[in-house]
């Protein structure tokens, strides 16, 4: 791949302004424009110009272009991403209109008004509760689409017949005399816009369009596991495309309400369960609530605030990650704020044994003593 360098093939400088990037391309186009030109390779030299200035008129590609070269535009190419670029869909528009002024399309180039574009992509937030989003769910939701008119099925009006202006090629050849020369050129024909037939009665429904923009309740599967911020792409869901062109894409991002008592992370869910100081020291068995129902849990004697447990697979089942999380237990200890006469009693009669025997107090109280001067 020996190929020119953009900014030689223009003529212009590195730090070239957008004006004389514009202006060097009109002189090479006015010069070498296929339809125009006498000299022996001016198609080709066209079709460069054309490529140079469609990537440098462009901020973002010019950009690429100085740090990657020719490979940022070459399937696999270092900087490539969009992966190949089409030079062909680029808009010249107002270059042509400006130079080539009196005879407007035809040059193979398309007017913006034609051409087909993909609908832009849309974005809708979307709350759920903690339930729906740990469970997956299915909501309803409006979305505007474009639907095939069902007066005209499709066709835009009733009564077809050819049109008679271009007997139903949708294009006129026609000789243009230009300060150029004179040639022949090829135009979108006036009567029937480049379809070919016309209509006795255009479709009131879709007003000629033949498809038409309807409301629609839309149910869509919210998969289990999605969490604050996560979005759910609806390919074709987005605005409609104009000129046939596709419709852009839906985004739903959610937005998802905290538990009372479950917390969250990530596909692992944590619950606080409390437990009295006697329950901490004895030991006990407790009922533990899951996602999934209750659980019967074994804490250990001498179990202290803070301590883990862990059942496995009782998290979150990711639909779309096919990841399980896990359900984690954390203990917290609670002193009692008000006791009883016969439990202060207890409770006194406790104090008075020796309860500690217990390395953590023991190592505590040699350091209290040693620190003592
Ligand atoms: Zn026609
Ligand atoms: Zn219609």
């Amino acid at each position: 791949m020996d190929k020119k360098d953009y900014y030689e093939v223009l003529g212009v400088d590195k730090n070239a302004s957008q004006d004389e990037i514009k202006s060097a391309f009109r002189k090479l186009a006015k010069k070498y424009h296929p339809d125009v030109s006498k000299e022996p390779d001016a198609e080709e030299k066209f079709k460069e110009a054309q490529e140079a200035y469609a990537v440098l008129s462009d901020e973002e590609k010019r950009r690429q272009y100085d740090q990657f070269g020719h490979a940022a535009f070459q399937n696999g190419g270092a900087g490539s991403g969009f992966g190949g670029f089409d030079f062909s869909g680029f808009d010249y528009g107002d270059i042509f209109d400006n130079i080539f002024g009196s005879f407007g399309g035809g040059f193979g180039t398309h007017s913006n008004s034609s051409r087909a574009r993909r609908g832009s992509d849309s974005l809708m937030r979307m709350k759920l509760s903690f339930e729906e989003a740990v469970f997956g769910c299915k909501k309803d939701i409006d979305v505007e689409v474009v639907e095939e008119c069902s007066e005209c099925n499709g066709k835009g009006g009733f009564g077809e017949t050819t049109c008679d202006k271009c007997h139903g090629s949708g294009t006129i050849t026609s000789e243009q005399h230009t300060i150029f020369g004179s040639f022949l050129s090829k135009t979108t024909c006036p009567k029937c816009e480049g379809v070919g037939k016309t209509y006795d009665r255009i479709c009131n429904h879709c007003h000629g369009n033949g498809r038409i923009k309807v409301n629609k309740e839309l149910e869509i599967k919210i998969p289990a596991g999605v969490d604050t911020g996560s979005r759910l792409k609806l390919s074709g869901k987005g605005s409609a495309g104009t000129n046939g062109g596709p419709n852009g894409d839906l985004y739903i991002e959610f937005n998802v309400s905290d538990h009372e008592f479950f917390i969250r992370d990530n596909n692992d869910i944590y619950i606080e369960a409390p437990i009295t100081i006697t329950e901490a020291i004895l030991g006990c068995k407790k009922e533990i609530p899951t996602l999934y129902g209750n659980v019967t849990l074994s804490i250990p004697a001498g179990s202290e605030s803070g301590e883990k447990h862990r059942i496995k697979g009782k998290g979150i089942n990711n639909e779309a990650t096919h990841k399980k999380g896990d359900m984690y237990i954390v203990l917290k200890i609670v002193t009692p704020k008000k006791l009883s006469k016969e439990q202060k009693t207890l409770l006194e009669q406790l104090n008075k044994t020796d309860l500690s025997d217990d390395n953590d107090i023991k190592e505590f109280e040699r350091f209290v003593k040693k620190n003592n001067r």
